[in-house]
């Protein structure tokens, strides 16, 4: 897949060129504060290899979603301060969704963003599912290529699909099932065993026949999550157990009980975690893996009371043997708070862009710079 997306050594010499680079930096913020510069250090080898050899470099990024307008607290300064700190000499432009012509792909902006461009390098991994001006726009006009991280997180999370060692295991969590049922599908056909936890699990329980409580539940999605049972022949596996919060209680809020159950649960009570023997079992199978891939926390882990779970399955990717990918979003965030990324074989910075990888094979970005304005295309 990668070896037709070119790559910057197909852009043959940049040295006097002004290229423009689409990054996402797109960091955690808050109070003004960047929490983690994870995607700011993971777009350095693309600015320094092109740094080295003489090109003027432009990065470009959106940050938060200001909605096409000026928002202050959604300025690139922070980040621009940070990565001079990190790469002196690379110019950043402001926030590209300040401009509602970036998530509209509106022509005039692409042909604003690449005046006096010579060259354009796609880094951001994490916005490549979008058909923004800044991602699908230059490569129609300029020599394009993508960058080191691109290719990195590409090659690993296409390698998922086509040559994972096996047992291959995903793990999923999160809050919908509505919102993974595509990549679901993609991973029923490659894993050996898919493991469900998070608020995504509820679903499921309840096209078991569990009484779910107040936990969190599609019914909409509740046949969709039978025929899935059915198809997988065993496969998927769910919870036995949870911790549940009584009603009353508020997540992240005072009151209220919190206890163990099995995946039966009294009216009003909350299911918020995976319980100890269901974080046992998903261990045992995470250690058996040759493959493991995880997307989604396995309980509201931001609240110290639901963090076991997710905990516990962090802990059991860094004692596997196993190849270990974590996509993105709040399981990447979740393993940086236990301050276990390093551990982790990768870490990808895209969580919607690795899932959507995983299920379609290919992204809006990636095909956009295999039909690039390149001499040889
Ligand atoms: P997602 O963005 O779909 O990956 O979902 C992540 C969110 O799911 C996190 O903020 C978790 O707090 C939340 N979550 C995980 N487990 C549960 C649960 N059992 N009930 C409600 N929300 C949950």
């Amino acid at each position: 897949m990668t070896a037709s997306v070119p790559r910057l050594e197909d852009l043959g010499d940049v040295e006097g060129k002004r290229v423009l680079v689409r990054v996402d930096f797109n960091v955690p913020m808050r109070a003004g504060e960047i929490t983690d510069d994870l995607r700011i250090k993971a777009a350095l080898p693309t600015l320094r290899w092109l740094k080295k050899r003489g090109a003027t470099v432009v990065a470009c990024s959106h940050l938060g979603r200001p909605n096409g307008e000026v928002v202050a607290s959604l300025s690139m300064d922070p980040v621009r301060a940070r990565l001079n700190e990190l790469l002196p000499d690379i110019e950043l432009l402001e926030n590209l969704r300040f401009n509602a012509g970036e998530k509209a792909n509106d022509p005039a902006f692409v042909r604003e963003l690449i005046q006096g461009i010579d060259l354009y390098v796609n880094d951001a991994f994490g916005a490549s599912h979008r058909s923004h001006a800044s991602i699908v726009g230059p490569p129609q006009h300029v020599p394009s290529a993508a960058g080191r991280l691109l290719e990195k997180e590409v090659e690993i999370l296409g390698g998922l699909r086509t040559n994972a060692k096996r047992p291959f295991v995903a793990v999923l969590g999160g809050s919908k099932v509505s919102d993974k049922l595509g990549v679901i599908e993609a991973l029923l056909k490659k894993v050996d065993q898919l493991v469900v936890g998070g608020g995504m699990c509820f679903t499921f329980l309840a096209a078991q026949g569990h009484h779910v409580g107040a936990s969190l539940l599609e019914e909409d999605m509740i046949e969709t999550c039978a025929a899935l049972l059915e198809q997988a022949q065993g496969r998927i596996v769910v919870p036995h157990d949870l911790t549940a919060l009584s009603p009353g209680g508020k997540i992240m809020g005072p009151g209220g009980e919190v206890r163990q159950a099995g995946v039966n649960l009294p009216d009003g009570w909350m299911g918020l975690d995976i319980g100890p023997g269901t974080a046992a079992e998903f261990t045992d199978i995470i250690l058996e893996a040759r493959t493991v891939f995880w997307n989604g926390p396995m309980g509201v882990f931001e609240d110290p009371r639901f963090v076991a779970g997710t905990k516990t399955v962090a802990q059991a990717l860094v004692d596997s043997r196993a190849f270990t990918v974590v996509g993105g979003g709040d399981s990447a965030a979740a393993i940086a708070q236990f301050g276990m990324s390093r551990e982790i074989d990768h870490i990808s910075t895209g969580g919607g862009a690795s899932l959507e990888l995983l299920e379609n094979g290919d992204l809006p970005g990636l095909e956009s710079l295999r039909n690039a304005a390149n001499p040889e295309n």
